[in-house]
């Protein structure tokens, strides 16, 4: 770390869930973000004293589905407004019988198994980049979420492996068992492509993962409402409200500044003509547009 990032004020942490309280987001006052790909709703605001940005991923009233969000004007609104770091909050389904309801996962790993979402911010420009995903999620952020969920009642596990599947409906019992073949964990919707985003916009990213159902052939239905329904395991037993305070716990935890690699990502990786919105970034123009090592034969 040099002088002048010490000196540097912290970014603002970013957070993308469904939902944020006052108690979470204080200060809060809502801003339309100019993006690449339209305008982004985003509320600012404090977590804890610091300064914070929450994009509610379904919108306010949870109007939009998971493979309606506009992903890339989400992620690149929160880059706009300085934030470097991502905490996600994705209420899941078991996909693991070791896997219970009640539990809480800091994933380590994820599947895509999404098929008709934007794959790259760099879509329809003359560049494109090719990211390492060897580590998915920041280990710093993955740190301070393990930090603040280390004293909670409920049950927390350090990895797994997070399929995200398109939506919006839920899987089939066919589908869960493909994805326990595949090594999958838990299941969810919207985390792909936000934390592969992320990386693309040179920030760091991890999710906290609540579980709340069993998925499809593991449990005789998935159930919204009414006993051993997912709103009774999320919320009549005090789960989201650990989760929101475990949120603030994890935003006091993080470093003032980044000491991970999330903030190179491009570095190496990115071929083309830089796009005049990509700024502040790990490339300069001379080496955005060369190739900068051969690439194999795939
Ligand atoms: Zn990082």
């Amino acid at each position: 770390m040099n002088a002048k990032t010490q000196n540097a004020k912290p970014a603002p942490v970013g957070l993308i869930s469904s939902a944020a309280s006052q108690r979470l987001l204080e200060d809060r006052r809502e801003q339309q973000v100019a993006t690449p790909w339209g305008k982004a709703s985003v509320l600012t605001g404090r977590i804890g004293g610091r300064e914070a940005a929450v994009v509610l991923r379904y919108g306010p009233k949870l109007t939009i589905p998971s493979h309606k969000i506009n992903y890339r004007a989400n992620i690149w609104a929160l880059r706009e407004l300085g934030v470097q770091r991502i905490i996600s909050q994705n209420a899941i389904g078991s996909v693991n019988p070791a896997v219970r309801p009640g539990d809480i996962i800091i994933s380590h790993d994820f599947l895509d198994r999404t098929k008709g979402r934007p794959l790259s911010l760099f879509d329809d420009t003359e560049c494109w980049v090719r990211v390492d995903m060897t580590g998915p999620f920041c280990p710093e952020v993955r740190l301070s979420l393990l930090k603040a969920t280390s004293g909670m009642p409920d049950r927390v596990l350090d990895r797994g492996v997070f399929a995200c599947v398109e939506g919006p409906r839920f899987e089939t019992p066919a589908e869960i068992r493909a994805l326990q073949r595949e090594g999958a964990d838990i299941v969810g919707t919207p985390m792909v492509p936000e934390v592969t985003m992320a990386r693309e916009a040179e920030m760091c990213f991890a999710s906290i993962a609540p579980v709340i159902n069993y998925g499809a052939g593991m449990a005789p239905a998935v159930i919204h409402v009414g006993p051993g329904s997912m709103n009774d395991e999320y919320y009549a037993g005090g789960l989201h409200d650990r989760i929101e305070k475990a949120l603030i716990e994890a935003v006091a935890h993080l470093p003032e500044h980044r000491g991970c690699k999330c903030g190179q990502a491009l570095r190496g990786g990115f071929h083309g003509q830089r796009p005049g919105w990509l700024k502040n970034c790990s490339i300069d123009d001379q080496q955005g547009s060369t190739l900068p090592v051969a690439l194999e034969d795939d």
